[in-house]
């Protein structure tokens, strides 16, 4: 296994997360995972076409961390043509740039909250206490729950720490589905 690495950022969850070869059934067809970090830096790489210093400050690594995962990434998919074999896109250890959503459940009002600053206490409309994490944002969490071993890379992390995110980051799942 390779050593604990820190989430990285990634703006949103791939449009599709399945792609397999027309006309042979899975059960006859290697498949290839393509973790969420291997997903954004091909997607801000080879689709946005940004230099690997602009890419890899928006993922919030390295530019030396960011040239393995999309070198890795190439491969994974080189292989997946070359071969014919079906790709799959999930976990990796991820922290998602996206915010957590709320919802009230006495009138509809759904908003948004940034990582890191805490749970709200009242709707923002009405300023009921009846309020929830939205269901469709957890399901976009799933990707953190995932990642295999995703737990163990918290710890060494302390650039996690710097600016929007404060230290809430990363525990952001487990917490929020604890405290509804
Ligand atoms: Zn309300």
């Amino acid at each position: 296994m390779p050593r604990p690495r820190c989430p990285r950022r990634i703006r949103g969850n791939p449009e599709s997360a399945y792609f397999k070869p027309r006309g042979i059934p899975l059960i006859d067809l290697d498949e290839i995972i393509l973790t969420i970090d291997e997903f954004e830096a091909i997607r801000l790489a080879d689709f946005e076409g940004l230099y690997q210093e602009g890419a890899a400050e928006k993922m919030q690594i390295s530019r030396q961390t960011f040239g393995r995962i999309v070198e890795s990434a190439h491969k994974k998919i080189a292989d997946v043509l070359v071969n014919g074999k079906a790709l799959r896109i999930e976990g990796g250890i991820i922290k998602m740039a996206s915010e957590r959503k709320f919802k009230c459940y006495d009138c509809g009002h759904e908003w948004q909250v940034p990582h890191g600053t805490g749970r709200p206490n009242v709707c923002p409309k009405c300023g009921s206490k009846n309020i929830h994490r939205s269901e469709d944002d957890r399901g976009h969490a799933r990707g953190n729950r995932q990642g295999g071993g995703s737990g163990q890379g918290r710890r060494g992390c302390g650039g996690m720490s710097r600016g929007d995110s404060g230290g809430d980051s990363g525990r952001g799942p487990g917490r929020g589905r604890g405290g509804v």
